[in-house]
């Protein structure tokens, strides 16, 4: 087995998710008390979190770089971030290291195509919802279609992210808000929907959804055990 290094603590709330499930998916794979083997990096939030809101995407870089280039010294075989925003940084701190970065939109986008849909939403960051890098990844590489929610939507998407979710909170209004922004995208032609934050899933349940949903945070975790598995 190979040994998963994971850049985390973007949230914490979320690193907690990534760690229960290599550790379940392992032993679901391998049986009686196998686990995986791991090691986390975990970052302070506040500090990433001013840099992203503030544009200063090359100090944070320098952070990641730092801490993949840690994770290699400590012994990782590979490399996951566990953020889908901060893959805006993936190419400079995959070029940093010399094993491989597993990033989170591949297996994401492979299991959408296995689910046989090709018109997904995708919730997330300003960041990510917006930006070239993440959909693009989508669009170019697999040939999705991708929506994401019109202005005011994607503001109220990201809010809720960073004062609610990365903080712990879970609110009643606004898993409703998500459920009614979901609802649009599903009227314009979302076949599926990708939560493309990992904290989302703590907020978004499968069941409360009219369409599949992609949860990248379960998807990349999973996806990193399965590669620490293969030769
Ligand atoms: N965990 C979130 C994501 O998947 C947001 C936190 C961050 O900005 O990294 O994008």
């Amino acid at each position: 087995m190979k040994t998963i290094g994971m850049i985390g603590g973007m949230s914490w709330e979320s690193t907690l998710v990534y760690y229960r499930i290599v550790n379940e998916a392992v032993r679901e794979r391998m049986g009686g008390l196998h686990s995986a083997k791991s090691i986390l990096y975990s970052v302070d939030f506040a500090e990433i979190e001013a840099l992203q809101h503030a544009g200063r995407w090359d100090a944070a870089q320098s952070i990641l770089v730092g801490a993949a280039q840690a994770l290699v010294r400590a012994g990782a075989d590979l490399l996951i971030i566990c953020t889908n925003t901060m893959h805006k940084l993936a190419d400079p701190v995959a070029a940093s290291v010399a094993i491989p970065l597993l990033h989170i939109a591949d297996p994401t986008a492979e299991a959408v195509l296995a689910a046989g849909m090709n018109t997904v939403a995708l919730l997330g960051t300003r960041f990510t919802m917006e930006e070239d890098f993440y959909r693009r990844r989508l669009e170019d590489r697999y040939g999705l279609r991708v929506l994401i929610p019109d202005a005011v939507q994607r503001q109220s998407v990201h809010d809720i992210i960073y004062t609610e979710l990365c903080l712990g909170r879970i609110r009643e209004p606004s898993r409703q808000a998500y459920a009614r922004i979901i609802d649009d995208l599903v009227q314009r032609g979302a076949q599926g929907v990708i939560l493309g934050c990992t904290e989302i899933g703590l907020l978004v349940r499968a069941d409360g959804c009219p369409v599949p949903v992609f949860d990248t945070a379960r998807i990349h975790a999973r996806a990193a055990v399965h590669a620490a598995l293969t030769e």
